[in-house]
C-alpha cells in the first residue's frame, strides 16, 4: 500500500525538482526598491544579462528625473550616488551626465570588474539579439577583450571613485552611503550596481579555502600541462572547462547531475566534441554525477555512485555560482523576495533582521483584518452566533432598510438583499477582482492577460454577485421564471431573505466538490446533482483536456480570479522547494475525505436514519466540537489560511495545496495535451520563471532541457511566459507521443523587453 502511494505521489506531485528561488532585492518595475529614492539594477534586479544591465542603469535615471528628485543647479548632495562601474552602474552615470545630473560613482575593485574578470578570448552572447537598451552605452562585441575595449571607449570620461559600500542610510538629511572605510557619501538618490561578482556559492566541504582553489579562471593558458579539476555544470563550469581543455590541460569536470542540461546547447555540444576526441595535450573527462567530497593539495576526493574516487588536481575551479550580497541589503533595510531571515545572534542583529517590518503595509494589514473580521461576522451571522446577535442588538449594520410593500421593483429587490451579510461580501469580493483586474491589465500589457482578467472580472461580477443577489430574485418576484425552474433549484427556505435560497446558483460556476452546498443536501436536489456531475465529471476533464488545469483555475474560479488580480503582485512570495511540494498532496487527502464525505450522504438518502447520516453530519459538522470539514476546510483553511496569508505567501495558498477540486483536476491534468512549450536555446537559466511562478512550479527546470513543462499545478496565469527575458516560453499542446501538434494563438508571447520596447500589441 504504501509503495502504491509513494508511487502516485511521484506521478501526480513529486517527480519534478521543487526548484529553490534565490533571494534578491524587491524593485519594482522602475526598480525602485522600498527605499525611497534608492534603486536596484543591474544583476541584482533579475535577469543576468549585459543588455538588461545597461537598460535597467538608465531607466533608473530616468525615473528619478521624471519623479523630480534632483535638485535645480549645482547643489550638494549629489543627485545621485552609483554604486558598482559595471555595466549597469556606468550606463546609469552615462545617463545622469546626459541628463545634467551631479553624480559619484563608488567601485571597491576597478571598472568593468566582472568583465574583465571572464577568462581571456570568451565569447560574448549579446541576448536577446534583438533587443535595444535604452540609452546610449550600447553592447555589441563578441569576445570579453572587445567587450572591455568597447565598454571603456564609451565610458572613458565618467570618473570613478574607489570605495567599497558597506550600507546605505537614511537619515533625515537624505540618504548617505557608508563605506568600509567609514566614510559617508551624500546623495538625494542611490543606483545599486554592485552585481554579484563578490560573493561565490560556497561547496561547503573541507579544503575549500586552499590556495589553488579559484572561483574565476583568469587565463587557461596558466593551466596548460596541469591536471584541473572544474566543478559545476552551468555556462560558467563548461566554458572554463572548455578554454582549459583547449589551453592544453588535463581537465576533469564533476558535476552533481548525470547530465548537462543548464548550459547551452553550442557549450554541451563542445564539451562532448573534446570528450570524445583524440587524446592530445589537452583532455576533458566528465565525472557525472559526482559530489565533492574533499579538496586535498594535489587531489580533489569524488563520491560517485559506485563509491569514493580521487582526482589528481594541481588547481580547481568552482564554478557553482553566485549569490546577491544579502546582507548589504538587510544592513540598509532593503526588502529582499522570499526573506525569512536568519536566526538573529544578538539584539541589535535581531532589531535590523526586523527590516521587513518597514515594509508591512498597514493599509494592506487593516484591509485584511477588515476583511477578516467581516468573514467571522458573516459566518457568526448566518450560525446566529455572538457577533450576528450583537450586531442585531446594536443595530450597527443598516440591515433596517425596509423595501416597499410588494417588493417586486428592481430598487425592492436590491434593498432586500441587502439585508443579509452574504451582499457586502460578494460585492467586496467583486470590487476588489475588478479594481485589481483593471490595474493588472494595465500592469501586463499583453492580450492573453487583457482576455483572462476581463473574463475573471465578468465571471465573478455577473453570475457570482448579480445573478444571485438581484437578477434572479427580481425575475422571480415578477413571475418571469416558472416555479418549477425555481423549485427544482432554488428551494423556499425561511431563512432566506427572498424566500428562496438563490445562493445556489454559485454552484453554476464553482464546481463540486470546491462548492460542496449543492450536492450536500439534507433531501437530493437532482437538477444540481446533475448539473455537478455533468461539471466535474465531463465539463471540466474536457476542458482540461484540451487547456490544462488552468482553464478552470485561471479563467473561471472565484479562488484564481482574486489571485490573478489583489495576488497579481504578490505572485513571487510563493515558497518554493522539494518541502513544499509535499505539501501539494494535502489536497489529495482533503479530496479523499470529501468523496468519503459523498458517499455517506448518498448513504444517507439510500437509507434515511442509518449510521450514514449521522457519520455524514459529524464529518461535515464535527458533531458537538464542530471542528467538521465545513469549518476546518471552508473556514479555516479556505478562508483564514488563504486569505490570512495572501500579502506573506502569495494568493495561490489555498489553490495550490489545499482545494479538493484542484486535487482532483491534477489528476484530470496528467492526461491533458497542455503543455508549456520551451525552446531550450534561447535560455539563459535566469530562473525569472520559475520564481514568479506563484504554483511552486520549477519551470526553469523544463526550459532548460526544452522538455514540454507537465505539471499539473500550473494554472494557465502566463507570468512565466511573460516574463522571460528571453521569449524562450509559449502555451501549446502535445499529442500521446510528446510531439508538440498545437501553439496557443492568444499565448502570452510578448517578453517583457517587447513591451518595455513598445512593441506590445
Ligand atoms: C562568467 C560569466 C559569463 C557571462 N557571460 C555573459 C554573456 O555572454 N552575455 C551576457 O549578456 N551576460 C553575461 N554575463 C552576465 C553579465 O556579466 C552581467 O549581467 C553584467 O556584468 C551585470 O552587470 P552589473 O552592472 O549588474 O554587475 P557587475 O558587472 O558585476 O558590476 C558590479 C560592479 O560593482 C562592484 N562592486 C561590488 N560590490 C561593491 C560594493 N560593495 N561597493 C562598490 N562597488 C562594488 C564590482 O566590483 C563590479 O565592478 C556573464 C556573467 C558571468 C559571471
Ligand atoms: S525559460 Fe526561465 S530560466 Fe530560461 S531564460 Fe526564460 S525565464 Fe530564464
Ligand atoms: S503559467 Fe507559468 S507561472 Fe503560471 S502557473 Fe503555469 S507554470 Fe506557473
Amino acid at each position: 500500500m504504501l509503495t502504491f502511494l509513494s508511487r502516485y505521489a511521484n506521478w501526480l506531485h513529486l517527480q519534478w525538482p521543487g526548484g529553490e528561488v534565490e533571494s534578491l532585492p524587491k524593485v519594482d518595475d522602475d526598480f525602485r526598491t522600498n527605499v525611497d529614492g534608492v534603486y536596484v539594477v543591474g544583476d541584482l534586479a533579475g535577469v543576468p544579462l549585459l543588455k538588461f544591465s545597461v537598460d535597467g542603469g538608465v531607466r533608473a535615471v530616468r525615473d528619478l528625473v521624471d519623479r523630480g528628485r534632483v535638485a535645480e543647479g549645482a547643489k550638494a548632495p549629489d543627485d545621485v550616488v552609483i554604486l558598482g562601474a559595471g555595466a549597469s552602474g556606468m550606463a546609469a552615470a552615462r545617463e545622469a551626465r546626459k541628463q545634467g545630473l551631479s553624480f559619484t560613482v563608488l567601485e571597491s575593485r576597478r571598472r568593468f570588474a566582472t568583465i574583465r574578470d571572464f577568462q581571456k578570448g570568451k565569447p560574448i552572447y549579446t541576448y536577446p539579439n534583438d533587443m535595444t537598451p535604452a540609452g546610449d552605452l550600447q553592447v555589441s562585441a563578441t569576445v570579453k577583450e572587445e567587450l572591455v575595449d568597447e565598454l571603456e571607449a564609451q565610458t572613458e570620461d565618467i570618473p570613478v571613485h574607489h570605495g567599497e559600500a558597506y550600507r546605505i542610510d537614511e537619515g533625515a538629511d537624505g540618504l548617505a552611503v557608508v563605506t568600509t572605510d567609514g566614510d559617508r557619501i551624500r546623495g538625494r538618490n542611490v543606483i545599486v550596481a554592485i552585481g554579484r561578482s563578490g560573493n561565490f556559492r560556497s561547496l561547503d566541504v573541507p579544503g575549500e579555502d586552499k590556495e589553488h582553489v579559484h572561483h574565476r579562471l583568469y587565463d587557461p593558458t596558466r593551466c596548460a600541462g596541469d591536471d584541473v579539476v572544474v566543478i559545476g555544470g552551468g555556462d560558467s563550469a563548461t566554458e572554463a572547462a572548455i578554454a582549459l581543455t583547449e589551453a592544453g590541460a588535463r581537465v576533469t569536470l564533476s558535476y552533481r547531475r548525470d547530465e548537462l542540461v543548464r548550459p547551452k546547447p553550442e557549450n554541451v555540444e563542445r564539451v562532448h566534441e573534446l570528450v570524445e576526441a583524440p587524446q592530445g595535450d589537452g583532455r576533458l573527462t566528465l565525472q557525472m554525477p559526482t559530489d565533492v567530497e574533499e579538496i586535498r593539495d594535489e587531489s580533489v576526493r569524488l563520491s560517485t555512485e559506485a563509491g569514493q574516487t580521487g582526482v589528481k588536481a594541481d588547481h580547481v575551479f568552482a564554478m557553482i555560482g553566485r549569490e546577491a550580497p544579502l546582507d548589504f541589503f538587510r544592513r540598509s533595510g532593503i526588502t529582499l523576495h522570499n526573506d525569512w531571515g536568519d536566526v538573529p545572534d544578538s539584539l541589535q542583529e535581531a532589531i535590523s533582521s526586523l527590516a521587513w517590518v518597514k515594509d508591512l503595509r498597514w493599509d494592506r494589514i487593516a484591509a485584511f483584518a477588515a476583511f477578516f473580521f467581516f468573514m467571522v461576522g458573516v459566518y457568526s451571522w448566518k450560525d446566529g452566533g455572538w457577533v450576528g446577535q450583537w450586531a442585531q442588538a446594536a443595530e450597527v449594520f443598516p440591515f433596517g432598510w425596509s423595501p416597499s410593500a410588494d417588493g417586486t421593483g428592481l430598487v425592492d429587490v436590491v434593498l432586500t438583499s441587502m439585508q443579509k451579510p452574504g451582499f457586502y461580501y460578494t460585492l467586496a469580493y467583486s470590487a476588489i477582482v475588478v479594481i485589481f483586474g483593471i490595474k493588472r491589465i494595465r500592469r501586463r500589457k499583453t492580450p492573453y492577460i487583457r482576455v483572462q482578467t476581463m473574463t475573471l472580472m465578468v465571471i465573478q461580477v455577473l453570475p457570482l454577485f448579480i445573478l444571485p443577489e438581484i437578477i434572479l430574485p427580481w425575475f422571480a418576484k415578477n413571475g418571469l421564471l416558472p416555479t418549477a425552474f425555481l423549485d427544482a433549484l432554488f428551494p423556499t427556505s425561511e431563512y432566506a431573505v427572498h424566500g428562496r435560497q438563490y445562493w445556489r446558483a454559485y454552484g453554476f460556476i464553482l464546481a463540486w466538490p470546491l462548492f460542496i452546498w449543492n450536492v450536500f443536501s439534507t433531501d437530493p436536489l437532482w437538477w444540481w446533482l446533475g448539473i455537478c456531475f455533468v461539471q466535474t465529471f465531463v465539463l471540466i476533464p474536457g476542458m482540461i483536456y484540451f487547456w490544462g488545469k488552468g482553464a478552470y483555475c485561471g479563467w473561471i474560479c472565484s479562488c484564481g480570479a482574486l489571485a490573478e488580480t489583489l495576488g497579481d503582485q504578490h505572485r513571487e512570495k510563493m515558497p518554493h522547494g522539494d518541502g513544499w511540494n509535499k505539501l501539494n498532496l494535502a489536497g489529495q487527502v482533503i479530496m479523499v475525505v470529501v468523496f468519503a464525505l459523498l458517499f455517506l450522504r448518498i448513504g444517507s438518502w439510500i437509507w434515511p436514519g442509518s449510521w450514514a447520516g449521522a457519520a455524514f453530519r459529524a464529518g461535515l459538522y464535527g458533531g458537538g466540537v464542530g471542528l467538521g470539514y465545513s469549518w476546518l476546510v471552508d473556514v479555516m483553511l479556505a478562508g483564514m489560511v488563504g486569505y490570512g496569508v495572501y500579502f506573506w505567501l502569495s494568493g495561490r495558498v489555498w489553490c495550490r495545496f489545499f482545494c479538493p477540486l484542484a486535487a482532483l483536476m491534477h489528476i484530470y491534468h496528467r492526461f491533458s495535451r497542455f503543455r508549456i512549450l520551451a525552446d531550450k536555446k534561447k535560455c539563459i537559466s535566469c530562473n525569472v520563471c520559475t520564481s514568479v511562478c506563484h504554483q511552486g512550479i520549477d519551470v526553469m527546470h523544463f526550459a532548460q532541457q526544452g522538455k514540454p513543462m507537465e505539471d499539473p499545478e500550473c494554472v494557465r496565469c502566463s507570468a512565466c511566459v511573460q516574463s522571460c527575458p528571453t521569449g524562450v516560453l509559449e502555451f501549446g499542446q502535445v499529442d500521446g507521443n510528446g510531439q508538440i501538434v498545437h501553439r496557443d494563438a492568444l499565448e502570452a508571447s510578448l517578453t517583457r523587453i517587447q513591451e518595455k520596447n513598445g512593441q506590445a500589441a
